[in-house]
């Protein structure tokens, strides 16, 4: 049962890797870097250093990547999760489960700006007009963030 479990972290520190490993712009040191932090994040465990090289010595061929074009991972209904391919409405939760990752750690594994979408455009603008139709909108004022208090009538 634990080796099983093991080797689930390791795959999945390795796949993390790789996909940063394949962006142009990361250096050897940049993927040395985020593996030395990956395993504490992923489970506390050690990447064997074997498997580093493989993905350092890996780096200038195209055979690791996102798992889809960054620019083509947001859609008006979906963001795709560039670890693992999957489509979803908001990136969030499921970074948290499947990836161990925070938001942050995520764009900052792939290079992400800050205003890269997590959430899918649509579902953003549906959950706001429907707040606003069912009248949030109408206590929303720029000057008061959050009217906790209701009005007694
Ligand atoms: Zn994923």
């Amino acid at each position: 049962m634990e080796d099983k479990n093991a080797m689930l972290v390791s795959d999945a520190t390795f796949s993390i890797l790789s996909s940063f490993a394949s962006r142009e712009n990361a250096t050897v040191e940049d993927v040395l870097a985020l593996a030395s932090k990956l395993p504490a994040v992923l489970g506390g465990r050690e990447q064997p250093a074997t498997a580093l090289a493989q993905i350092v010595s890996s780096k200038p061929h195209e055979t690791v990547r996102p798992a889809v074009a960054i620019d083509q991972s947001v859609s008006d209904d979906t963001v795709t999760c560039l670890c693992c391919g999957k489509s979803f409405t908001m990136l969030k939760r499921h970074l948290k489960a499947e990836h161990g990752l925070s938001e942050h750690e995520y764009r900052t594994m792939f290079g992400l700006d800050e205003d890269h979408l997590l959430v899918a455009p649509n579902y953003s603008i549906r959950k706001a007009e429907y707040a606003k139709r069912i009248g949030l909108g109408k206590y929303a004022r720029e000057d008061s963030p959050s009217q906790g208090a209701a009005p007694t009538l």
